[in-house]
Formats: C-alpha cells, sequence, structure tokens
C-alpha cells in the first residue's frame, strides 16, 4: 500500500533522512520510534509531499506521489491533491478549525471537497463521531473540549475522507496523561478493523501491541526494523538495546 525507496531529505545541508526504505502493507500497522530529531516527522511530511524528498520514490497505493505517472514531471496540484486525498494525517496539535463545531469539523471536507450534501455528510460525520465515541459532543466547538476529545474529533475528520492510509505523528504527546489512553484505544479499534496505518509515536506499550512492524530511525537512517516481539524483546541493535532501556 505504501512503498518506500530509498528516500533522501536534506535541511541545510544535513541529511535528515537517508536512504530510507519501508514497505507498508495493506492492513498493516507500521510503528516508527527513535529520539527526537531522528526524522520521524520528515519522513511522514514526505510521505504526503508536505515536504519534497531530494532523493527515491514514494507509492501510495502504485501511484508515485510528487510526480505525473505518465510524463515523470513534478505533479500539478490537482495530481499531487488527488493522491494525497488517500492519506489521512493526525497532527501532535489537534488543529481543529476552531470557529466550526464538532460535526461542522467533520463535514467541512465532506461537502467541499467531496461534493456531498450537507445532510448527507452529517450521516457520513455522525457514524464516524460514534466510532470515535464522541457522538453526544457533535455540536460542541473545539474549545469546550478535552485534548484526547479533540484529538478523537481530529481523527474522525480525517477518516471521512476514506483515506488508505491514515498516517499518525505522536498523536498522544501533547495529553495529559490520562487522556493519553482514550485516543489509543481508538487507533487500536482501527487497526483491528484493518486500517493501514503509519504512527509515529513513543508509546513502546502501544507500539508493541498494534504494530506489525515496529522501525527504529536514528539520525535518519532506519537502524532496525522487525516484528514487535523481536524489536521489543531482542533488538538487534545496541542502540535500540539503550532507547528501549532509557524509555521503561
Ligand atoms: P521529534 O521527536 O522531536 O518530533 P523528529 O524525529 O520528528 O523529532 P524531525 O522533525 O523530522 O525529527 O526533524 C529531523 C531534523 O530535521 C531535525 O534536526 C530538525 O531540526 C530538522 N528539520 C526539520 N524540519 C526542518 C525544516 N523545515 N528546516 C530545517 N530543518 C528542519
Ligand atoms: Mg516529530
Amino acid at each position: 500500500e505504501v512503498s518506500i525507496k530509498r528516500l533522501s531529505k536534506q535541511f541545510d545541508g544535513i541529511e535528515v533522512l537517508r536512504d530510507v526504505d519501508l514497505e507498508v502493507q495493506r492492513g498493516e500497522v507500521v510503528s516508527i520510534l527513535g529520539s527526537s530529531g531522528s526524522g520521524k516527522s520528515t519522513l511522514l511530511r514526505c510521505i504526503n509531499w508536505l515536504e519534497q524528498p531530494d532523493r527515491g520514490e514514494i507509492r501510495i497505493a502504485g501511484e508515485r506521489i510528487g510526480f505525473n505517472g505518465e510524463t515523470g514531471k513534478p505533479a500539478t496540484q490537482r495530481e499531487l491533491a488527488k493522491v494525497r486525498s488517500q492519506l489521512g494525517m493526525v497532527f501532535q496539535s489537534f488543529n481543529l478549525w476552531p470557529h466550526l463545531n464538532v460535526l461542522h469539523n467533520v463535514t467541512e471536507a465532506l461537502v467541499y471537497v467531496k461534493g456531498m450534501k450537507k445532510a448527507e455528510a452529517e450521516v457520513v460525520a455522525d457514524e464516524l463521531l460514534a466510532k470515535v465515541g464522541m457522538a453526544e459532543k457533535r455540536l460542541n466547538y473545539p474549545y469546550t473540549l478535552s485534548g484526547g476529545q479533540k484529538q478523537r474529533v481530529a481523527i474522525a475528520r480525517a477518516l471521512a475522507m476514506q483515506p488508505r492510509v491514515m498516517l499518525f505523528d505522536e498523536p498522544t504527546s501533547a495529553l495529559d496523561p490520562e487522556l493519553v489512553g482514550e485516543v489509543l484505544a481508538v487507533i487500536r479499534d482501527l487497526s483491528q478493523e484493518g486500517y493501514t496505518m503509519i504512527i509515529v509515536t513513543h508509546e513502546m506499550e502501544f507500539a508493541r501491541n498494534v504494530s506489525d512492524q515496529v522501525v527504529f530511525l536514528e539520525k535518519g537512517k532506519i537502524i532496525e526494523k522487525s516484528a514487535p516481539d523481536e524489536f521489543f524483546v531482542s533488538p538487534s541493535t545496541q542502540r535500540v538495546r539503550q532507547f528501549l532501556e532509557l524509555e521503561e
């Protein structure tokens, strides 16, 4: 579903991603771990072309993002939007639209991007809000919600576009500890429903429980990529062993 080959990216002459290779199969959950500055967010941002890589290629369901499939020329805004629509992104900071209530945060893109009728969009939105446990707050404004509730609405909003792949960048790291669990539970449900997801996280137990693959980034390079049991029980590198000890 997602295929990343030899991806490299520099900022100001410093290599932030180096020859990253990653294959994510349909229905797979991949967790990305690594210390601060190792390139995790940059990797996610490259996947949806918020950053343009210097080298390498990224395919979403076979389609190369950032380039026209036939001519190989840089993609037009329209071509880019089309591939991007296959990706749902959830950030650390929830960035809901503050002037729209919960329901309208979810219906907005359905109406304006997908061209749905308002009533139809509200049916879809209500279903998704129920899925993330936010049905009762459908008419609330974001400022009246807790961080965990906002993040669950942000997830519903991303799901509304029916993305093939969900990308999460530390979805719980801005939350108070007691709110982390409710957001992780929603993401865990999605994994059980078969969503393909790439999740940057510092939640070790969660990564261990939901992932099919765990990837460790160190200075922009993948230095370990393995099944969770192997990753957490017998990592092959000294660096990962040290990281896991520090996180405990
Ligand atoms: P964290 O765990 O703190 O979120 P990260 O693994 O997500 O870290 P990135 O945000 O991908 O790390 O950053 C990797 C490196 O790239 C860092 O050294 C960062 O300073 C640098 N970097 C990221 N974005 C830019 C940018 N737009 N311009 C210049 N340097 C950048
Ligand atoms: Mg980051």
